[in-house]
């Protein structure tokens, strides 16, 4: 029997985290809550001016000569609020529910993603009981928000090669790569014209979206790109568009799950005509997403001529088949693994009368096509003389193919839960990506319980998960 060690001080530190506020961007207080539990602990700790913080802790005696351990999450949440008039997330704790094994936060997120990573930290930090060899703790800032804490940290003073991310959501799963990304923002412009011509309202919902890495394999239609191709259709059976306005998606790591335009026809015949013509390109849709997106709705309505203005029939032909270019989704496959190698998701899609905005978030686990896919997208902006401009790039974490750190780890799930743990790369990122660049000898293991529907009011951490993991961490510092 393994000595187990008591996760008491890992929920009371959660709760404690929970009673200060720490959505993105608003992380001094949380940090400065992590200086002062170190300093009230003896413990070295640095905060920089970023506000992540490293917290050190010498090896338990009989564990000076074993390889130091980094543990590692970030201290920032998604804060999302059912009612904004309710809470104010900024200024306010959450309200803890214990129901049936969960842990949630009434009417907000919960932020176990990645409070309960401190949570675990702080605990084995405090401890006197358990055996560990050097901890180095990483607290970074803003992760939920471009991982700036983690792109701006730095590591020079750092001495372990052992990294245990706790920032996954499946228990049972190690996760040992991950992709890289850059998000491209794209801008066209065009020519504003008067109209007397009747004006659509189309709006597109029912589509499933998802997460632009994690769900992006699943073949699932993307808002923007759909209602691209509804205009489009429409334009190719002879209708003169006239584009005023358009837009889909509000994140750029979400697939867009609606869109909705309005633009001007100037030669619509009779509407009633017109929106009949439209249901019907509904239906073939309906057809063509079979078993994918059976819930797939276009709404239209149609005004009485009337005067406007919109963009010129050349421009709106020229916005919608430069979305028709740009490739979408899934482009290429891991060739040694069942995993999305490259992809990209067109996140936000917004005409006004300002122009033509995209974001576009591409994702590689190989740098070079990273790069390649970048210029691709771009080439197809400048092809319609648009401008591209990168942002938030983060680098790949590659799988490592010797590491006896992901193997002790294998090993120690084996003799705690008596079976093999899953072996995984992620089509999404992770800090570990950022730490890994910055240490190329650095080995990387990223773990954690099982959290459901994390950045959504429904987050729920699982409390046996919880013990579990503790459990499987305790072992992972004591076992030489
Ligand atoms: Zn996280």
């Amino acid at each position: 029997m393994k000595t187990r060690y008591s996760s008491e001080s890992v929920m009371r530190y959660f709760k404690e985290l929970c009673a200060i506020p720490h959505g993105s961007y608003h992380v001094d207080a949380i940090s400065d809550y992590l200086v002062d539990f170190a300093k009230k602990h003896n413990l070295s700790v640095h905060q920089d001016e970023l506000k992540n913080v490293i917290i050190k802790k010498d090896a338990t005696s009989g564990y000076e000569n074993e390889p130091g351990i980094i543990l590692q999450g970030h201290m920032d949440m998604v804060a999302v609020c059912d009612d904004p008039a309710k809470k104010d997330m900024e200024k306010e704790g959450l309200d803890l529910v214990e129901e049936e094994g969960y842990l949630y936060a009434k009417g907000t997120s919960l932020g176990g993603d990645d409070g309960i990573a401190i949570a675990y930290a702080l605990a084995i930090l405090e401890s006197n009981e358990i055996p560990h060899p050097a901890l180095e703790v990483i607290i970074t800032v803003n992760e939920e928000v471009g991982m700036d804490g983690a792109k701006g940290i730095d590591l020079s003073d750092i001495r372990g090669r052992r990294l245990l991310n706790i920032d996954s959501e499946e228990e049972g799963i190690l996760t040992v790569s991950c992709a890289g990304g850059v998000r491209v923002h794209t801008s066209l412009e065009g020519l504003i014209e008067p109209f007397t011509a009747p004006v659509v309202f189309l709006s597109l919902d029912g589509l499933k979206g998802g997460h632009s890495g994690s769900e992006i394999h699943k073949g699932r239609a993307n808002g923007a790109h759909l209602l691209a191709d509804i205009l489009l259709h429409i334009l190719d059976d002879g209708y003169d568009l006239r584009l005023i306005s358009m837009s889909a998606g509000e994140k750029d790591n979400a697939i867009p799950n609606s869109g909705s335009a309005e633009f001007a026809v100037t030669n619509l015949g009779d509407p009633e005509e017109f929106i009949s013509y439209v249901e019907s390109y509904n239906d073939e849709l309906l057809k063509k997403y079979e078993g994918i997106e059976d819930e797939i709705r276009i709404t239209i309505g149609v005004s009485l001529p009337e005067e406007g203005s919109g963009y010129s029939a050349d421009d709106t032909e020229d916005f919608l088949e430069f979305i028709e270019d740009e490739p979408d989704g899934v482009i290429a496959i891991c060739a040694d693994m069942d995993l999305v190698e490259t992809s990209l998701n067109l996140g936000i899609m917004k005409l006004d009368a300002e122009g033509f905005f995209c974001v576009f978030a591409l994702r590689s686990s190989v740098a070079s096509k990273l790069e390649e896919l970048k210029e691709r997208v771009a080439k197809i902006a400048d092809n319609y003389d648009g401008e591209s401009e990168f942002h938030g790039d983060y680098p790949a974490w590659e799988y490592k193919k010797e590491s006896p750190f992901r193997e002790k780890m294998v090993e120690i799930y084996r003799g705690l839960y008596g079976e093999d743990p899953k072996v995984e790369g992620i089509h999404a990122g992770l800090e570990c990506g950022f730490f890994v660049n910055k240490i190329p000898d650095l080995e990387a293991v990223s773990i954690g319980p099982n959290i459901l529907d994390i950045h959504t009011t429904k987050e729920k951490l699982d409390l046996q998960s919880t013990d579990r993991v503790w459990d499987y961490i305790c072992a992972v510092l004591s076992e030489k």
